[in-house]
């Protein structure tokens, strides 16, 4: 069997489609921004590989569902939906569209690399700066935002209360 990795005609459309599958935690993120799709291969028929975000996540479920919908009515029942585990997604794989889409959401995006900072709790003694007026003047309010991976944050200068993305 031929394996044609990258972008090709037939999974340029794949990755299209993609696209408009929104993330179910933060809709106005789509599933290619938020970097969890790793891949499109044709392998005579599409596969897609996906990476789950985290463990903490129920997310992963419906994600694959969504992919799964989106390709049938787009005339592709035939296509594969592959769970890549290793290596596991990181926040670094936000795409910089999707880093600016959080921001744009109220959602300050993950601060650092991933190697420092790492983790549900990681991310103290990190500048977090406010998305809406960009000040690092801010201050943790709790560990856990509206998700557990997100922090709740507010904001010193102009007092605007946000969720942070943790590093993960
Ligand atoms: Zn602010």
């Amino acid at each position: 069997m031929t394996r044609t990795r990258g972008k090709t005609t037939a999974t340029e459309e794949i990755w299209r489609l993609l696209q408009s599958v929104p993330d179910p935690e933060i809709p106005i993120i789509s599933i290619v921004d938020l970097g969890i799709v790793r891949d499109v291969f044709d392998e005579g028929h599409p596969v897609v590989a996906i990476t789950p975000t985290y463990s903490g996540c129920p997310a992963t479920e419906m994600i694959e569902q969504s992919v799964r919908e989106v390709l049938d009515e787009a005339g592709h029942p035939d296509a594969e939906i592959r769970t890549v585990i290793s290596p596991a997604w990181t926040t670094d794989w936000i795409s910089d569209d999707g880093r600016r889409k959080l921001r744009e959401y109220g959602i300050a995006p993950p601060a650092a690399s991933a190697a420092r900072g790492r983790g549900l709790f990681g991310g103290v003694g990190l500048a977090i700066a406010c998305p809406r007026c960009g000040s690092t003047a801010t201050s943790r309010v709790s560990e856990f935002g509206s998700t557990p991976c997100k922090a709740h944050y507010q904001c010193g200068a102009c007092a605007e209360p946000f969720d942070y993305f943790k590093c993960l």
